[in-house]
């Protein structure tokens, strides 16, 4: 059930097929629910729920990345569950939340996120009754989980490097491993490497069927991903993303994303702490991220450090903003969708900003490159939120005379601004309409651009050569 459910919210229109394939594709299963066979003599591989109430003399707890575990992202994001439980029990109202409550009740839900990753914390490291092993990856993108310091100072030993063959991490790793050989190996060797493929795919281990190679079946769809005529969903944010790489938004919007990391939780907390104190003061904003950083960060090490005088210097950046901005009405995260021909703009604007009823749309920023000042001037989600003021999206107001970008991230001072000036209607729909096109598609071209470095897809993507099928080769 719980499979399931992850899988749906992950991927609303996919077939009962291919959740079907995806549990077969599974290593080993994540649903602690299913049925277990107890096996003497083998290594048990569980969840942490699955493993309560066992224990074993050795147990191994793997996977102890920040953002992996603990896994900050809030579970019941999509559909509200929590909160509709509320309603029917009468603790809440069935009304959309204000702003202000609805940052509130993301803090809370995190905090009881993170609660829920330590407790199965907890219950893994205390699976073993003579030695405990705790393992992570400590590289470029990833960094040990604040729980591996933790049981550091707890248990008083050092972390370890450990030696490894890359190659070899897990079963499909040992399948790609046997498939370069049986590539790259001549003679006898090579009909080993043959052999022993042939014998992994009769056990139906994922992969080493030549059948399931990329690019050897049929095409299993050459629908869109929208039926003739259906609304089209179009969020402003990710139309950036389509305009520079079809692929990349294709693959994002199935499911393709990475882990919430690091900076992806800070930057959530600190768009909440700015709709929480649209007119904060610098102490004010200051103190709301030291009653919250636990969510960010936990341990007292040297990148937690740097993470935290980053987030600081956010904090200082969002305080210099609203400090100088001039404008006497502001309406914070305000959810909008408008219909535009066949498309739906939905999304949420950071700040409506109103003076001398002169209005402008603000999205703030946490990352640390901002566009340029002729970039900003034709910026995607900009456009659309001053499309979606044209079309009534926010009360009050009936047109935007301006947009801008907020960045609080980098190393300046103070924060960048990157204006836009009130768009022209007309040429913005037609932008919106092509961007359309490109959705309803059943082909995604993959366009080469400066961001493909930090692109989900990279490894599978054919403008790259690690990504060509092994059709191509
Ligand atoms: S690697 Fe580059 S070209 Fe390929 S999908 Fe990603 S962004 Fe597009």
């Amino acid at each position: 059930m719980k499979a399931a459910a992850l899988y749906v919210e992950r991927m609303p229109s996919a077939s009962v097929e291919s959740f079907v394939d995806h549990l077969e594709g599974q290593d080993f299963a994540a649903d602690s629910l299913g049925a277990r066979a107890r096996v003497r003599d083998a290594v048990a591989f569980c969840t942490p729920a699955s493993a309560a109430g066992r224990e074993w003399e050795v147990a191994v707890v793997a996977g102890l990345e920040e953002g992996v575990w603990p896994d900050t992202r809030l579970r019941d994001a999509v559909l509200g569950a929590q909160h509709l439980a509320e309603i029917l029990a009468g603790r809440a109202e069935a009304v959309p939340l204000p702003a202000a409550a609805r940052a509130d009740s993301a803090r809370v839900a995190r905090r009881a996120v993170i609660d829920d990753e330590t407790r199965s914390f907890a219950v893994a490291v205390s699976r073993a009754r003579r030695r405990l092993v705790l393992t992570c990856v400590d590289g470029e993108e990833q960094r040990p989980s604040r729980y591996v310091a933790w049981a550091s100072v707890a248990a008083a030993v050092e972390p370890q490097p450990a030696e490894l063959d890359r190659r070899i991490a897990d079963l499909r790793g040992a399948v790609a491993a046997v498939r370069v050989g049986a590539l790259s190996a001549r003679d006898a060797t090579r009909a080993a490497h043959v052999e022993t493929l042939a014998r992994l795919a009769r056990q139906g281990v994922a992969g080493a069927d030549p059948g399931q190679w990329h690019g050897v079946p049929e095409w299993s769809s050459q629908s869109g991903m929208w039926h003739d005529g259906q609304p089209v969903r179009v969020s402003p944010s990710r139309l950036e993303s389509l305009e520079r790489c079809p692929l990349r938004w294709a693959v994002e919007t199935v499911g393709g994303t990475a882990e919430a990391g690091e900076k992806q939780v800070l930057g959530t907390v600190i768009h909440e702490i700015a709709a929480a104190l649209p007119h904060g003061t610098a102490p004010e904003l200051a103190r709301a991220l030291d009653e919250r950083w636990g969510e960010v960060g936990g341990t007292d090490t040297w990148p937690d450090r740097v993470l935290r005088e980053r987030a600081d210097s956010m904090i200082r950046r969002l305080g210099a903003y609203v400090a100088s901005s001039a404008a006497s009405a502001v309406e914070v995260e305000q959810p909008f969708a408008v219909e535009i021909d066949r498309a739906v703009v939905a999304g949420s604007a950071d700040r409506v900003e109103t003076r001398d009823g002169v209005t402008r749309i603000v999205d703030l920023k946490t990352g640390a490159s901002a566009p340029s000042a002729a970039e900003a001037a034709h910026h995607a989600q900009l456009a659309m939120y001053q499309l979606a003021a044209a079309h009534g999206a926010f009360p009050g107001v009936d047109h935007a005379d301006g947009a801008a970008l907020v960045y609080v991230g980098g190393t300046s001072k103070g924060p960048t601004l990157r204006e836009q000036p009130a768009i022209d209607v007309e040429a913005t729909t037609a932008r919106l309409a092509e961007a359309v096109e490109v959705m309803v598609a059943a082909e995604f071209e993959a366009r080469q651009n400066d961001l493909c470095g930090h692109c989900p897809a990279r490894r599978s993507c054919p403008a790259w050569a690690t990504g060509r099928q092994v059709t191509d080769s």
